[in-house]
């Protein structure tokens, strides 16, 4: 147990509040912020994007749009750490020499915590998700999205993905139903851990945008419920040819690398999950290139985040023994579907100029 573990082992929820409360500035601790609904960051800054529910009891929340663009939650000691730019060693240090924060009486919550979801009854539920969506066929959603998205796309048809319409829900309201590409998130054992859902724009070939009442923006892409740890896993888009393969953060990006490489690809949703990924046995692959995100330098770590976490997956497989290659784009702040776009432009131009000589 670490010593942070020690200290707030016995707090209530109240005391979590407490404690937020103690250090979250006022333009945040609203009455909006105490009745779980959306409103400014502390860390990133963000309007309308912050919740706080205290969920678990530990002072939970979430931005839906933290850093470069993706979603951030944690319990109450992440986000004082955040805010501060503090170590965990660092906090418990403070926490240490102080009482346990004295509870609020006057903040009421009126966000029950939902009944958990048997691991049973979550596996279900994704295995009745991917069976009511249906295989992609040339024109449908999907492929039209996907074509948008990296242009002149050629690879073989997935079965790691499928198309369905599916009502959009936010703290139990439906916002809408949207052309949804499901994609089956696969474990290295082979078992299917969660189904992830990117809802897209019924009238275009983009993703949906999906706008609360409050003004909140909602994610066109979400995980469903997990009936298995995620960490290892991807979405297997591809086979491996020759004992080679590769992975990226994204389905676009794992697309994208796929025609710049031609190298077979898998995509494991972000870079934590990219950073964990494990080379299934009995596949025969030997060869692993890793499709990196060119993330810029996050000014608290010095560090490019999707750099840092491609090279974490590197040297752990290296020290497996397979040969990874790593790749990332050339230019700084983009990922391999820019550079796919890029590329794919001046291909274009060239193509035109050999027309017209
Ligand atoms: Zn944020």
């Amino acid at each position: 147990m670490t010593r942070l573990s020690v200290i707030v082992k016995h707090w209530t929820p109240a005391q979590w509040d407490a404690l937020i409360m103690q250090y979250l500035p006022s333009n945040v601790l609203t009455d909006k912020f105490w009745r779980g609904r959306p409103g400014p960051c502390p860390i990133c800054g963000g309007q309308d994007r912050f919740t706080y529910d205290n969920k678990r009891g530990r002072g939970d929340w979430v931005c839906r749009h933290c850093k470069d663009g993706e979603p951030m939650a944690g319990d109450g000691l992440e986000l004082i750490r955040r805010l501060r730019g503090m170590s965990f060693a660092e906090l418990a240090k403070e926490l240490e020499g102080t009482r346990p924060p004295c509870p609020l009486p006057q903040v009421a919550r009126p966000v029950t915590p939902k009944a958990a979801m048997s691991d049973e009854a979550k596996a279900k539920r994704i295995q009745r998700v991917w069976a009511n969506a249906a295989p992609l066929v040339p024109g449908d959603a999907a492929m039209r999205y996907l074509a948008a998205r990296v242009p002149g796309l050629v690879a073989p048809r997935p079965s790691a993905l499928r198309i369905a319409t599916m009502d959009y829900y936010h703290d139990g309201e439906l916002m809408g139903r949207y052309p949804t590409i499901v994609a089956q998130f696969t474990l290295p054992d082979g078992r299917t851990a969660t189904v992830h859902r990117t809802a897209l724009d019924p009238a275009k070939p983009a993703k949906a945008y999906i706008v609360t009442a409050d003004g909140e923006i909602l994610p066109a892409k979400r995980n469903d419920v997990s009936a298995l740890p995620t960490a290892g896993g991807a979405v297997r888009l591809m086979s491996p040819r020759d004992g080679v393969l590769g992975v990226a953060e994204g389905l676009e990006t794992a697309y994208a690398a796929h025609m710049l490489f031609g190298v077979p690809t898998w995509y494991c949703l972000n870079r934590v999950l990219l950073n964990r990924f494990v080379v299934p046995q009995g596949m025969g692959i030997h060869t692993l290139y890793i499709f990196a995100d060119f993330d810029e330098i996050d000014p608290k770590t010095g560090k490019s985040p999707g750099m840092a976490d491609a090279l974490a997956l590197a040297k752990r497989v290296r020290n497996e023994g397979l040969t990874v290659h790593l790749h990332r784009p050339m230019v700084r702040g983009t990922d391999f579907c820019d550079q796919w776009l890029t590329a794919n432009r001046l291909q274009g131009i060239a193509g035109q100029r050999a027309v017209c000589a």
